[in-house]
């Protein structure tokens, strides 16, 4: 069994079991079955059977909140907003645009003007989705419903150390009338291995860069594809012309919401040498006012708060400065910990290169917007990033040049709250888009479908091959394709005089 403990109180809120490969079979099985129905509803039915779980979501919010606050230790204001209200969002995004985004298309035939030809979407099956702890709600519900809007069905294995928040995410489902469509595994490592290597059609997974490795390793032995929403160390550049107050705010909530364990937090800012002082000293300000308990919530796993001292110490033995924070908050029991501002930082130092996901915000001088792209990229991850600044032209510069999936301008972290945008990184951040018409597509297969139009006993291809069909090939190719009219009239005069030669 596994027990949930509230990180806050260390008190024991529910056991789970840890389920074994076997009992995963029985899940997937049955998300099969259930599939089976559930794929030949029409988009509009599913949709119908979506907006009852999401009522079911709001009729329950309360408790829901309750438990997300006890297992994560997050404050409630982040539960409301970052977990209910983004998914909310994002349902409600899908009731409204998954009809238009996964009806049946008409393509051009190119130039087999003989056929009709259409594309359409096809559900994958059974989808295993394997979630964090960090947003056991929203990152469970986003990809599960997901899935479940493009028809398939789904084995959910929540997070180890918020299994109860998983748990309750499925039973919204209840309320479909197809309550098997999203089956719950409880476990850890072992019970997302099986996951993985059962019969899934794909993976949906969300964790760790490491993690995800090994998820990727173990659905290759089967060729089974996988969306990988990973980690990252998300840059925020600050240019000499930027808003100040409002990059110090952002700055500063960016870094320290969720306690700083957000995949795209703000991990490291590169200020302009001409404003990094001023900056510096804005953030720090504002910082100062962010109260641990009050305003920012508890850390949620204790491994992750070893991390955080653990990129501190290094840090510190390599010259940078702790402006404010960097202790465990006082007072508090649990897991809070100080919002910390760190500077005289480099990338010798594991706290700007690896993940700390911890609020930790550190600041590094640069000598201008140049320095600060080439060091925003200097990185293994490229989750998200932000930029300040009040010049169109050097935002669409940084815009175009930055190594990352995602980039808010004058802000930080807002692209997950658009469902309409697509979400996932780049380089090690991960593979595959959320959100979306994309993140739709990540679910369905697409068939590509074609017709004859003219009823014609057979097609001049076909056997036997006929003479002048070569020949009417050749010009055609010849005149057709060259981008110069002379050798599109050369290769159309010439094919038939060559063609005349060996006839
Ligand atoms: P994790 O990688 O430790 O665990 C994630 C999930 O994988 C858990 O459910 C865990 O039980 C399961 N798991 C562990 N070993 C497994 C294995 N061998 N095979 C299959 N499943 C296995 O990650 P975490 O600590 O829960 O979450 C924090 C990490 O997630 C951070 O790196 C964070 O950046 C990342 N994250 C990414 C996104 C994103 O959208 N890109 C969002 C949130 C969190």
């Amino acid at each position: 069994m596994i027990e949930s403990h509230s990180p806050v109180t260390g008190e024991s809120l529910g056991l789970v079991p840890e389920m074994d490969a076997e009992e995963v079979a029985v899940a997937i099985a049955r998300a099969r079955g259930a599939a089976r129905s559930w794929s030949q509803l029409s988009i509009e039915e599913r949709c119908q059977q979506l907006r009852r779980a999401r009522d079911a979501m709001l009729e329950s919010a309360d408790d829901l909140v309750d438990l997300i606050c006890a297992e994560t230790g997050k404050t409630r204001v982040e539960a409301w907003t970052s977990e209910l209200l983004v998914t909310a969002e994002l349902i409600e995004y899908y009731l409204k645009h998954a009809g238009r985004i996964l009806a049946a298309r008409r393509v051009g035939s190119g130039t087999l003007k003989t056929k009709r030809a259409w594309k359409r979407y096809s559900p994958l099956g059974v989808i295993g989705v394997i979630s964090p702890w960090n947003y056991p709600f929203s990152l469970t519900m986003t990809p599960v419903v997901t899935a479940l809007f493009a028809g398939n069905a789904v084995v959910l294995k929540p997070s180890e150390v918020t299994p109860l928040v998983g748990c309750a995410a499925s039973r919204t489902f209840e309320a479909t009338d197809h309550p098997d469509i999203v089956q719950v595994v409880t476990g850890g490592a072992s019970t997302g291995q099986a996951l993985v290597s059962g019969d899934v059609d794909k993976i949906s997974f969300t964790g760790s860069v490491s993690t995800g490795r090994l998820v990727a390793m173990a659905a290759a032995q089967n060729l089974t594809p996988v969306l990988l929403e990973l980690g990252g160390k998300d840059p925020m550049i600050i240019c000499e012309d930027a808003d100040l107050d409002r990059a110090a705010n952002a700055a500063v909530w960016g870094a320290f919401t969720n306690a700083g364990q957000t995949c795209i937090s703000v991990e490291r800012v590169y200020a302009v040498e001409s404003i990094c002082d001023q900056f510096v000293a804005r953030v720090t300000e504002r910082a100062r006012e962010v109260i641990p308990g009050k305003h920012m919530g508890s850390m949620t796993f204790a491994p992750q708060l070893d991390v955080v001292r653990r990129h501190l110490d290094d840090a510190l033995s390599k010259g940078a400065r702790v402006l404010l924070g960097g202790h465990q908050a006082e007072g508090l029991s649990g897991m809070f910990f100080e919002p910390t501002v760190v500077v005289d930082v480099d990338h010798t130092m594991a706290i700007m290169t690896e993940e700390t996901f911890g609020p930790i915000l550190c600041i590094m001088k640069v000598p201008d917007d140049t320095a600060a792209l080439d060091a925003a990229n200097d990185s293994r991850y490229g989750l998200s990033a932000s930029v300040f600044t009040r010049s169109a032209e050097r935002r669409d510069r940084i815009v175009r040049d930055i190594a990352a999936g995602s980039i808010c301008v004058n802000d930080c972290l807002a692209n997950y709250a658009i469902p309409s945008l697509p979400f996932g990184g780049v380089k090690m951040s991960g593979t595959g888009r959320s959100h979306g018409p994309e993140g739709l597509y990540e679910f369905s297969a697409t068939k590509s479908v074609s017709e004859d139009i003219t009823g014609l006993r057979a097609d001049p291809l076909w056997f036997p091959p006929r003479r002048a069909f070569e020949a009417a090939s050749k010009r055609f190719l010849q005149s057709r394709y060259h981008s110069s009219l002379r050798q599109r009239l050369r290769g159309l005069i010439l094919g038939s005089t060559r063609h005349r030669q060996h006839g």
